[in-house]
């Protein structure tokens, strides 16, 4: 049996710690769905289609991956693909709380899904998109944290 899993975030933008992520999946899945949240609470800097592209450009050492972006509740969006696994990744604590939130909260509107939660390499489990915009907005230097073509473009737009 094929198995197709959603990995769903806001990604703004793609850090080496969301392509660890898809690295380890797209070991064990035969499909991983990059699925890119339009309607983010978090107000992205950059547009979904510029998350799209650097995403694309990011993976495209993977082969069993597909990028696309959805809006809406995110289980409409596992049945319209016929998806019952959901990725998320954890990391350091602080993740859990609001990962265990999100997980159960899914499961009560529909028990059809499973939320499998991976670990990255602890190298990245400190890493999120958000202070590698503050470091870049402060000047600073964000290299080993992302591909090189994402901190030109963070460049550009802060
Ligand atoms: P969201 O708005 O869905 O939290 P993010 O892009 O911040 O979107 O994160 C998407 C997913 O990737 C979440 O499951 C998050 O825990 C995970 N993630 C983010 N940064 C890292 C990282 N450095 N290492 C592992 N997982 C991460």
């Amino acid at each position: 049996m094929k198995t197709y899993v959603v990995y769903p975030g806001t990604f703004d933008p793609v850090t080496f710690g969301h392509i660890d992520i898809v690295e380890r999946s797209s070991k064990i899945f035969n499909q991983v769905i990059i699925a890119i949240a339009q309607n983010s609470f978090k107000k992205p800097l950059f547009t979904p289609d510029e998350r799209k592209e650097m995403m694309s450009k990011a993976l495209s050492h993977i082969h069993n991956v597909t990028i696309d972006s959805f809006e809406g509740l995110l289980i409409d969006y596992c049945k319209k693909k016929e998806c019952k696994i959901v990725i998320r990744g954890l990391r350091a604590i602080t993740d859990f709380e609001y990962e265990f939130q999100m997980a159960l909260t899914n499961r009560k509107i529909s028990d059809q899904f499973e939320t499998v939660f991976m670990m990255p390499n602890e190298a990245y489990s400190y890493l999120s998109s958000k202070i590698i915009k503050e470091i870049v907005s402060l000047g600073g230097r964000i290299s080993q944290f992302v591909p090189e073509f994402v901190e030109k473009k963070l460049q550009e737009k802060l």
